[in-house]
């Protein structure tokens, strides 16, 4: 029946320690029978005793919270960052994120939940619920990479909060983006080094740009969709505008077609361009930086 089926938009951070469990994933549509009632209801084994909310983000978790906490007012500045940056109206759509207090509980709940998805630290959910309102979720768990983590899935929540569709090259992208720190201006290090290092990489915005499925996103993916995106916001105007434009297409039309021969016009070749983007990132890397960081 059409109504125990729904679309479900699945995002989830890359963990660099398990690259084989990395990936995000489009599961449509997806059989979910159990199912009856919104996010917006309290979920059953999700935290629940505390609530605060910041901006568009209702922040749901057993323990104690405060809007003081630095963590609650890096992602207020993010939801501004974000919309600033990609020239986007804020949306006041709520995203709803559960704070599990320990990842013992939070691995047990999504294993009930979500049975078929793999184990990872935190994952971003858009469901499109009964009457089609789409409620936009996330889950994970207090640790030390807490805040990375919900920045990357957030930016995910943000883009869906107001685009129709989001590619999933660019929606990995924009999340490994912003998930560094705001003054950090964008530049993943560990990325850096690891498109660097690569014997065998080959940019390739054409192939990318025809990923539909998790299990086509490795580390590699991840590493070179982030790349473009850097490229397009932190090299030449004409390439940012090439970004900016096919977001406000994104806006009202979800097939707005390839992104690359809006982007070709900007550089004598693309793939070269890019290159010497990341040669000239790496040169200004801090002293001291290696691979591993
Ligand atoms: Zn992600």
């Amino acid at each position: 029946m059409k109504t125990v089926w729904r679309t479900m938009w699945i995002s989830c951070l890359l963990a660099a320690s398990a690259p084989l469990l990395a990936g995000c994933s489009l599961l449509a549509p997806f059989s979910n029978a159990k199912e009856g009632k919104t996010q917006k209801e309290p979920i059953a084994g999700a935290p629940s005793k505390q609530v605060l909310r910041v901006s568009q983000f209702v922040f749901l978790s057993d323990v104690e919270m405060h809007r003081e906490q630095p963590l609650f007012k890096d992602l207020s500045n993010l939801r501004e960052q974000v919309y600033r940056e990609l020239r986007l109206p804020p949306a006041s759509t709520e995203v709803f994120v559960y704070l599990f207090e320990d990842q013992a509980k939070y691995e047990k709940f999504m294993k009930a939940k979500y049975a078929n998805l793999p184990v990872r630290r935190a994952y971003f959910v858009a469901q499109t619920g009964r009457g089609g309102a789409e409620d936009l979720v996330v889950y994970t768990y207090l640790n030390e990479r807490t805040q990375k983590d919900l920045r990357h899935e957030l930016t995910h929540a943000m883009l869906h909060s107001v685009l129709k569709n989001v590619p999933i090259w660019l929606d990995e992208g924009l999340a490994e983006y912003f998930e560094v720190p705001a003054g950090h201006n964008g530049v993943n290090a560990q990325h850096i080094s690891a498109v660097r290092q690569a014997s065998d990489v080959k940019f390739d915005l054409d192939r990318l740009e025809h990923l539909k499925e998790v299990h086509q996103m490795s580390p590699a993916e991840y590493h070179e969709a982030w790349a473009w995106v850097h490229l397009m916001l932190r090299s030449t105007p004409q390439a940012k505008q090439a970004l900016l434009s096919y977001l406000q297409d994104l806006r009202v039309n979800p097939e707005p077609g390839p992104l690359r021969p809006r982007l070709a016009p900007a550089f004598v070749s693309l793939e070269q361009a890019l290159q010497a983007h990341l040669a000239e990132l790496h040169r200004k890397l801090p002293a001291g930086t290696t691979a591993r960081q």
